[in-house]
């Protein structure tokens, strides 16, 4: 491909915006793609499908596109996966990790741990992954200590490389390594922002909402994370009155979108 010149417009069509339309179709066609959206960009993940926890079908019944972080190893693990994917919602896999602090029995089944060797580690992220249909990447459950721990999450992010994955760092660990790996491995650095349902009420989480609104408005866009679990009605009734409240002001995409339009990546297995 030679440079282009000044006469040559057909080689800036990939800009998405002529200044000078060549006055064919195509150019007019073309014209009409904004290079960005002009609105802000929520993504939505509720972490904690996979057992049969309260809130689920409320969070299924949500105006709006959001992410389901689906735990491996469950008894409604691939039902929630499924039906997740049916109703148009992202797919991300909540892999167990060891935390910092508190009790293994928390972490449920397949966690990933920092005394593993480098193959078990793969294993667990690999089994994993096929027990999630329609996973397009992977967030941490708990996890302070692994996103922390440079070997484990190189592991972690080349799994992810080979399937065409992402990772979301759920930010439970403010020193994770993660984003900056991930950049090192040409992955998208996607990040947590904002915990919706740190103190269980739906009053909380609405106000979170508005920290999210903000956010996504000074920034281009925001990563929330919810949970179904003990208090999932509320934080889903949080959620939906945060919709209510800011649909008009930004849009609710999934993950995979908001990963594909801000670091234009797009899904590329590379093995062989
Ligand atoms: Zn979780």
């Amino acid at each position: 491909m030679g440079a282009a010149s000044g006469q040559r417009q057909d080689t800036a069509l990939h800009t998405a915006v002529l200044t000078e339309p060549a006055g064919d179709s195509k150019a007019a066609e073309v014209q009409e793609k904004p290079l960005r959206p002009a609105r802000s960009r929520v993504a939505i993940i509720v972490d904690d499908f996979g057992n049969g926890m309260r809130g689920t079908d409320e969070m299924f019944t949500l105006p709006v596109k959001i992410t389901a972080a689906v735990m491996p190893f469950l008894s409604t693990t691939e039902k929630d996966a499924r039906r997740a994917h049916e109703h148009g919602y992202d797919v991300l896999v909540h892999l167990p990790m060891e935390p910092r602090q508190g009790k293994p029995e928390w972490l449920g089944p397949g966690a990933v741990l920092t005394r593993m060797t480098d193959a078990e580690v793969r294993e667990r992220v690999e089994a994993a992954l096929d027990n999630v249909p329609y996973a397009v990447g992977i967030n941490n459950h708990m996890g302070s200590k692994v996103t922390g721990d440079e070997r484990v999450m190189g592991i972690v992010l080349a799994v992810c490389k080979e399937r065409g994955l992402f990772f979301v760092d759920s930010h439970t660990n403010y020193r994770s390594v993660a984003g900056r790996m991930a950049r090192e491995l040409g992955l998208p650095p996607v990040e947590n922002h904002i915990f919706l349902d740190d103190v269980h009420s739906a009053g909380h989480v609405m106000k979170q909402m508005r920290l999210v609104e903000q956010r996504a408005k000074s920034q281009r866009y925001c990563v929330t994370i919810g949970h179904v679990g003990i208090q999932g009605k509320e934080t889903a009734a949080g959620i939906r009155s945060g919709i209510a409240a800011m649909k008009d002001s930004v849009d609710f995409v999934g993950i995979s979108e908001l990963v594909k339009e801000e670091w234009k990546w797009n899904t590329q297995l590379t093995l062989p």
